[in-house]
């Protein structure tokens, strides 16, 4: 069997809380295997953000350990390999979808040419093509969403994690997002996981995880 992509081992995250504390995330332990696609369900407050973030290196537990057996420790601040969409509006203001999707890639100093060429191969697989030079201001909420999730898949991840990316839209429009996003997901290899709240896009993946109160149930 393939390696995990990333293992969480008895991790808990403890936030301050004035002269407290909260306990955000309490002794969870779970696996994401190569191709995995997993819903995150559970109430507001339930520490769904908290695990993803901890999965994506945004954040470290307090207790416990988080590895990525399969991608190799990370060699910057967080591991390579992971795409990360989030639920609010996420894109650089300045910059055009396409400049947006492309600067990942940049980053990384990947060649002028073959970034854009990606970016544009990102958009038009989340059939963004006709909106690649609009600004951020000049589209639609959904399509905004639709190129968070190209500048997440552009360097190729082997596991995306979105954070409600569909929890500031309309039904239709969430629903959209979703088919695009599994049509993409069907010609690859590439883990998801997506934390949410609607039931209608939970049942779309084959697997379900609830979490309550920082705890998360036993994965089925
Ligand atoms: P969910 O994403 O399921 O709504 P979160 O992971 O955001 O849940 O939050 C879990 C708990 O941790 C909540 O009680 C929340 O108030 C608390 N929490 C989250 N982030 C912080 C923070 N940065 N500081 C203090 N408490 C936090
Ligand atoms: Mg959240």
């Amino acid at each position: 069997m393939s390696e995990s992509l990333v293992a969480v081992r008895h991790a808990s995250r403890i936030y301050p809380y004035g002269q407290s504390e909260v306990v955000a995330l309490s002794d969870v332990t779970c696996t994401v295997e190569p191709g995995a696609r997993i819903a995150i369900m559970g109430p507001s407050g339930s520490g769904k953000s908290t695990l993803l973030q901890l999965m994506g290196g945004l954040d470290r537990p307090t207790s416990g350990e988080i590895s990525w057996p399969a991608l190799g420790p990370p060699a910057g601040l967080r591991p390579a390999q992971v795409g990360l969409v989030f639920q609010t509006q996420s894109l650089l203001a300045p910059l055009t979808a396409l400049e947006n999707v492309e600067l990942p890639l940049l980053l990384q100093s990947v060649a002028s040419k073959t970034a854009r060429d990606a970016a544009r191969d990102a958009l038009e697989s989340l059939d963004l093509g006709e909106i690649a030079d609009k600004l951020p201001e000049e589209i639609s909420g959904g399509q905004a969403q639709r190129v968070a999730v190209a500048r997440a898949l552009v360097s190729r991840p082997r596991l995306l994690l979105a954070d409600e990316p569909t929890g500031q839209l309309d039904h239709p429009t969430a629903q959209h997002l979703f088919d695009v996003l599994l049509q993409v997901l069907e010609q690859s290899h590439l883990a998801l996981v997506v934390a949410t709240h609607d039931p209608a896009i939970a049942d779309r993946l084959p697997a379900q995880w609830r979490m309550h109160h920082g705890v998360l149930e036993a994965p089925t």
